[in-house]
């Protein structure tokens, strides 16, 4: 009798310890979240379209707080708002003066230093001159003369961009220099989103600053976010691949988005400071995948105007970064890390090792 007892009790426990196991694996856990309401916002930001879509409670609260933390970034950075810290320095010369800036510009600052000096150069944040020159998704966008460009390359030299710590002061020791944060500092600002929505308690939202998308955590329902990588032949919503992610951001550069056509030449958005001229890149869009949206932003513009053999030198080379690029043969390069993790639609697919 008593033995019998024990069984029972013993069968009892196991079956316990079973059905425990079995709404663990399930997601038992994540039950809470996938009640948790859907919120999704867009708003036209940094000169682009930010969307912001999260689940959890108080969502308009926290994509407010969002919104307004990225126009305090676009005030700090933007190159052409009268008062921001790139405006006062572009405004600066000849004065010769150190000028403090924000804590924000002066961190995007350093680290776009360090990234032009990574890419040998071919990031450049004193491009701002070639890029009001051109003036690509503007209205006064042209072909300007060999000597308009000349003179405006003179400008351009990130080695003549001063900072000092002590008082984070900035000068430009270049004659006519302008400084440019738009390849960099989208990814700061999705960075800082992604901080606010880390302090606010929420576990899965999606981010998306005009190509730069910032993932926290996965789906509610636990299965990773899946990114569409647009085809560049088609209009936008067009996928040619799809990168499946969780807490991750992906970062990517094309010159099918922003760009201008005369004489049935396509010129587009991201300059080589070498020449002067778009970049001319065997690379038609690429994507960097990471954990610093920042980091992630400064390195596509990089790698689209490397070029395929030379970016994916540098993509290597660093540790926790992985790209996905779109070749002008239309063909998918991907790095080792995002193997597994791609589906592609209609194209070939190559693969890459890290050597
Ligand atoms: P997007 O801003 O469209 O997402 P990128 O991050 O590649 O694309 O940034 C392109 C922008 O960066 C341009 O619009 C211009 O403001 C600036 N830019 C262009 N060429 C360069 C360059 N060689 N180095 C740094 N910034 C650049
Ligand atoms: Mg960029």
């Amino acid at each position: 009798m008593k033995k019998r007892k024990i069984n029972y009790l013993l069968i009892m426990i196991s079956l316990l310890v079973i059905i425990s196991i079995a709404f663990y694996r399930s997601g038992f856990p994540k039950t809470a979240q996938k009640t948790a309401p859907e919120k999704t916002r867009t708003n036209f930001l940094m000169n682009t379209v930010v969307q912001i879509k999260l689940y959890g409670e108080e969502g308009d609260r926290i994509i407010d707080r969002s919104f307004d933390r990225i126009r305090n970034i676009e005030e700090m950075m933007s190159r052409t708002l009268t008062g921001s810290d790139i405006y006062l320095l572009n405004e600066n010369y000849p004065s010769q003066e150190y000028i403090t800036v924000n804590p924000d510009t002066y961190k995007v600052l350093e680290r776009a230093l360090y990234f032009a000096d990574l890419s040998g150069g071919k990031f450049d944040p004193s491009i701002g001159l070639l890029v009001e020159l051109w003036g690509i998704g503007t209205a006064a966008a042209r072909v300007p003369s060999a000597e308009e460009i000349e003179r405006a390359l003179s400008s351009v030299d990130y080695r003549q961009i001063l900072l000092k710590p002590e008082n984070r002061s900035v000068k430009l020791l270049g004659e006519g220099m302008k400084l440019d944060l738009g390849a960099i500092a989208k990814g700061f600002a999705a960075d800082e989103v992604g901080k606010i929505m880390k302090e606010e308690g929420i576990e899965s939202a999606f981010v998306n600053l005009g190509g730069n998308v910032l993932l926290i955590g996965s789906k509610p329902d636990g299965t990773p976010w899946k990114i569409g990588i647009q085809d560049p032949r088609f209009n936008r919503g067009n996928v040619m691949a799809s990168i499946e992610l969780q807490d991750k951001t992906i970062v990517t550069s094309g010159n099918y988005e922003r760009y201008f056509e005369e004489d049935g030449i396509i010129y587009h958005h991201i300059l080589d400071p070498e020449t002067g001229y778009p970049a001319r890149s065997d690379i038609i869009s690429v994507s960097i995948v990471g954990d610093s949206s920042l980091d992630a932003d400064a390195l596509s513009t990089s790698v689209f105007i490397l070029g395929v053999e030379k970016g994916l030198e540098l993509i290597n080379q660093l540790e926790g970064y992985e790209a996905m690029i779109i070749t002008d043969e239309l063909g998918v390069i991907v790095t080792e890390g995002l193997k597994g993790k791609i589906t592609l639609l209609n194209k070939v697919f190559y693969f890459l090792g890290s050597d």
